[in-house]
């Protein structure tokens, strides 16, 4: 058999596996398929490398160029997955843990360049939150702006998700504009080598974008800077090594950790047998122990149940995992492959065997169990291990014991506060589950177990159907948990983006924001081209081009016609004596959607021309009433303009109504869609 050289990709190139090279074994058959690690690796070298060609060229792009490779990138690792899956076999996973950690990693990228291209400017600068009123006549305002950090991503994986894992991190790292350095666990490395192959094959990502480390770091921590960021996932003891270097606290280098988390579920007391609750938990939980043959961060080990009802849990989860074959991952009918290594078999084993100092296992033994298609002493297979805790409030081994594969604890609870405090006994965890059909259940748990945990999974009858599964941390919402889970903060969307920018304040005058942000801000210049901006094309329109209208009288005609019209006779614009009794009205007054509407008419160009459509309209305020008698006139200025394909592109304008006293009577942002 050919053993697999696991190489480096550094400043461009392969570096084969050298002196200080560890080998790899299947973890189906324990042979040694693969060698990784070289000790002459110069990883300051890479560094450099990053910092001085990747980083330039990702900040030279926008965001939605980014958002754009990344999704290029996904597609082309979509085209060539069938390459990874088959490498991935050797790691004991199945083709259902495949479609978690293959199809799974590339669905994330797809998520984050969807999300860069809706949610972030087509530009280099982030512009993060409202503007900020630091003065009393707007000559002087606050804006907080993101923009990439000047350094490397360092990222350091767990063995579990070899693609995943990476491409969780990179995808935000990169929509960022900032380079990555990976480096995957050694004992599942040939498949994040294979799918850096894959990337790099490609050329969609500039030279240095990103770079791999197959074996060790060597002494590449210590030359981080305040620019650089470290994103680690594995045990806590590493996490703690890591974060407490010098180097890494004196230069306040960001660190964030995924660590070990002891997970629960908790079945509410309104799931009782009977119920599709009950059925549906005990479904979550063998799936959860069993699947990547448990060895998932967010994997449940704690099962946290009604007093009464642990024996039919016990029963019914029993009945479940009778279904579980164990065995070789290629065979179709297995359902549970091994471990990733022989050293985690020793190590789960050793971790069950602490667990049953304290709980006593009622399902599953280590020394007697089928493996279909494959030698379970050559393996690293384990079967499912289910243990039963009587006394949770003493017991501390299964509120702090992680054993990273199929084990799980149950243990009663007395009523729901003593489950919430079960709950938070793992001193923080990436997620919870709560499966119950009762939303005061729900909403004391999330108070008083939401401190505790990362993410709050509530599924019922109701969400079954669609629901997306205990484990599974979704690109749109934050995956990470305080205490033992780490204390950092992966994914969430846009969130994660932000943790490889730098956050900073800017102030100014509203021209100088203007030109920071490349958005209009009220009170900066406003420009005129000329013609009326509604026929002039995508390209040629002028952030802070602005039309002011005529003014049009609003009368008591208007007013009574527009009630008759749409049906809108609330009693302020039809009942004079009534409205003067509310506070908000000196009498009669306009509808504000009839002052809407009066301004489209005001200030539309209404021969066909490249505006295409009107898509929305945002913040809305009604800042003053208008009364039959009042003027009212429009100030139309573009606001900002985002690219959406070639043919078009969106233009939000920011338009005010002011009165005859040039009184501000409503102000909101106009979406239209502008050809190019
Ligand atoms: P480790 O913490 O040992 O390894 C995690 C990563 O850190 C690997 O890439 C590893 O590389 C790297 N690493 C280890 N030491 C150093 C170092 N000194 N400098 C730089 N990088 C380093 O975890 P394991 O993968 O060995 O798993 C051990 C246990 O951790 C599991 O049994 C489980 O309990 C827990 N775990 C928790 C996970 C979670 O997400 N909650 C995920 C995975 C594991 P290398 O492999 O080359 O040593």
């Amino acid at each position: 058999m050919t053993i697999q050289n696991v190489s480096s990709f550094a400043k461009g190139a392969w570096v084969a596996p050298g002196s200080g090279a560890r080998n790899i074994a299947s973890a189906i058959t324990g042979d040694v398929i693969a060698t990784a690690g070289n000790d002459a690796l110069d990883v300051q070298g890479m560094l450099a490398y990053a910092r001085d060609v990747g980083g330039p060229a990702l900040r030279k792009m926008t965001f939605h160029d980014r958002a754009r490779m990344l999704k290029a990138l996904a597609l082309h690792l979509r085209d060539h997955r069938d390459a990874l899956y088959q490498l991935s076999f050797e790691t004991g996973a199945t083709q259902a843990d495949h479609l978690i950690d293959i199809d799974g990693g590339i669905g994330t990228m797809m998520v984050f360049a969807s999300k860069g291209r809706k949610e972030m400017p087509d530009a280099q600068i982030y512009v993060d939150g409202e503007i900020e009123q630091l003065s009393r006549n707007g000559t002087f305002l606050g804006q907080h702006i993101c923009t990439p950090l000047q350094g490397v991503a360092v990222h350091i994986n767990a063995f579990n998700f070899p693609v995943w894992g990476m491409l969780e991190k990179l995808a935000p790292t990169l929509l960022a504009g900032v380079p990555a350095i990976v480096k995957p666990a050694a004992s599942s490395c040939y498949v994040t080598e294979l799918a850096v192959r894959i990337m790099a094959e490609s050329n969609i990502l500039p030279d240095g974008a990103f770079q791999l480390v197959s074996g060790g770091l060597g002494d590449m921590l210590d030359h981080l800077t305040c620019q650089d960021a470290v994103a680690f996932t594995g045990s806590a003891n590493t996490a703690l090594k890591l974060r407490s270097n010098p180097l890494i606290l004196g230069n306040s280098v960001r660190f964030t950790a995924e660590a070990d988390s002891l997970n629960c579920s908790i079945l509410g007391p309104d799931a009782l047998p009977g119920t599709p609750e009950f059925d549906l938990f005990t479904k979550e939980v063998s799936r959860e122990m069993t699947t990547k043959a448990g060895q998932k961060c967010t994997a449940i080990r704690r099962i946290i149940t009604p007093e009464g009802v642990t024996e039919a849990v016990i029963d019914a989860l029993s009945a479940r995992l009778d279904k579980t074959v164990i065995g070789d991952p290629r065979l179709e009918t297995t359902r549970m492959g091994a471990l990733v290594s022989a050293g985690q078999k020793r190590d789960v084993l050793e971790k069950a065997a602490h667990l049953a100092t304290e709980a006593t296992r009622v399902y599953g033994d280590p020394d007697d169990f089928v493996v279909q298609g494959a030698d379970p002493d050559k393996g690293a297979f384990v079967p499912p291990m289910l243990f039963f805790c009587e006394t949770p409030d003493t017991a501390t081994a299964v509120h702090v014991t992680e054993a990273f594969g199929p084990v799980s604890t149950i243990m009663g609870y007395r009523d729901l506060d003593h489950a919430i405090a079960l709950a938070n006994r793992g001193q923080g965890s990436l997620v919870a589950s709560v499966i119950t059909h009762n939303t005061k259940v729900a909403r004391d748990v999330a108070l008083g177990a939401g401190a505790f945990h990362g993410r709050l999974y509530f599924n019922n009858r109701d969400s079954m159907g669609e629901s997306t599964g205990h484990g599974s941390p979704l690109p749109h919402m934050v995956h990470g948990g305080p205490g033992r889970a780490g204390g950092g903060e992966e994914l969430g969307g846009i969130r994660a983006v932000k943790h490889f920018m730098q956050r900073t304040a800017i102030q100014g005058s509203p021209d100088i924001l203007t030109g920071v942000t490349g958005q209009w801000v009220a009170g900066a210049a406003e420009t005129s081209a000329g013609a009326h901006p509604f026929t002039r094309k995508f390209g040629e329109l002028a952030v802070g081009e602005t039309l002011n209208s005529a003014p049009r009288t609003v009368t008591l005609d208007d007013i009574e016609h527009f009630a008759t019209f749409t049906g809108d006779t609330f009693y302020a614009h039809m009942d004079d004596a009534a409205a003067k009794r509310n506070p908000f009205f000196p009498g009669r007054v306009a509808h504000g959607y009839l002052l809407l509407s009066f301004a489209a008419g005001l200030f539309v160009e209404p021969n066909e021309g490249p505006v295409l459509a009107n898509t929305g309209l945002d913040a809305l305020r009604f800042m003053k009433p208008v009364s039959a008698g009042d003027a009212i006139k429009v100030r139309l200025t573009v606001k900002k303009k985002t690219k959406r394909n070639d043919e078009y592109g969106e233009v939000r304008w920011h338009v005010t109504l002011t009165n005859q006293d040039d009184e501000q009577v409503a102000e909101y942002e106009l979406l239209t869609m502008v050809a190019f």
